[in-house]
């Protein structure tokens, strides 16, 4: 494209709220036959709440260990955490010993002769710590809302075994536009793939709402940035989208980087474009602006 089609493609795309950062993503857009999305905060609003919390410890021991667990979360800087903080209210303050934070896992702090753990299914197990069968039905159909259950749980330091003492359900809405913008792509010929970090029951039910049939659950950001590798070695032109510090690296990786305009600065930094409105819609339209830049010249 000439500079001049460029520049009319990058303020037409300023209208339209998409940020374009070079010529290349516009002189290349129309080639994008693959697209992969992150699912939170790109797909869904990225803004989760709590909606349940059952404990498995008598109530008189709630209160204590609930202070623990706002201890835990209010030093995690993951959105999630957020949303159990905000669902707490604030009670007696708890001195944490010390404080981990687990990639793709969780968190999890020493306190008295225990250590406390907040996150995924992978983190129990690997600090071996059983989910009973009723936790783990009930567990089950919390995602088959696609909720995000995060578990809650505690080893005493003598002992061998762990406990869970409560799960917590989390809802983050699909966006209202996610539907129509993956249907548009879909459509068009372009195969759409969601990645996520959460478990994969969860990432089924939001896979099925936006109507997403290939998808990958439980990826930490380095496999993110292979899968895009992947599919570019099978020949496909990669559009990725995502929101998060976790997304950068595939969308250093993809031919077309797409950033969320309500997502973190690392990921609209690395990204090319980025969307100011955070709506999907944008991302079919993006594309579209391609093929009229490029057919300026045609
Ligand atoms: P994503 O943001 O796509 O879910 P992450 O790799 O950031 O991916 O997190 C993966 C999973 O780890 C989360 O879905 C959650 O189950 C668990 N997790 C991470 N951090 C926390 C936290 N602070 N509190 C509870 N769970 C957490
Ligand atoms: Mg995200």
């Amino acid at each position: 494209a000439t500079p001049t089609a460029i520049m009319v493609g990058v303020g037409k795309g300023a209208e339209n709220n998409i940020l374009i950062k070079d010529a290349e993503s516009l002189e290349i857009g129309h080639t994008v036959n693959a697209i992969v999305l992150d699912k939170t905060g790109t797909i869904t609003e990225g803004k989760p709440v709590v909606t349940d919390l059952l404990w498995s410890v008598k109530t008189d021991e709630q209160p204590q260990l609930e202070a623990v667990l706002y201890a835990l979360e209010k030093q995690s800087e993951h959105p999630l955490a957020e949303a159990v903080v905000a669902h707490l209210t604030k009670s007696a303050p708890v001195q944490l010993e010390t404080f981990t934070s687990v990639t793709g896992r969780g968190v999890s702090a020493r306190y008295h002769n225990g250590i406390y753990l907040v996150g995924n299914q992978a983190l129990l197990t690997e600090n071996q710590i059983d989910l009973p069968a009723e936790l783990a039905r009930q567990a089950l159909e919390l995602q088959n809302q696609a909720k995000t259950v995060v578990f809650f749980a505690r080893r005493m330091l003598e002992a061998s075994k762990g406990e869970v003492l409560a799960i917590l359900a989390i809802t983050d809405p699909v966006k209202a536009s996610s539907k129509q913008a993956i249907d548009r792509l879909v459509s068009q010929g372009i195969a759409v793939y969601m990645l996520t970090g959460d478990n994969a029951q969860t990432a089924a039910a939001v896979a099925k709402q936006v109507g997403i049939s290939q998808f990958k659950a439980e990826v930490m950001p380095t496999d993110k940035a292979d899968f895009v590798r992947e599919l570019q070695a099978a020949g496909k032109v990669v559009a990725m989208v995502g929101d998060g510090i976790n997304d950068s690296q595939a969308l250093a990786q993809a031919n077309v980087s797409i950033a969320m305009g309500k997502g973190s600065d690392i990921a609209m930094d690395v990204a090319r474009i980025t969307l100011i409105t955070s709506d999907l819609t944008s991302v079919p339209k993006a594309l579209q602006l391609s093929k009229q830049t490029v057919r300026v010249v045609r």
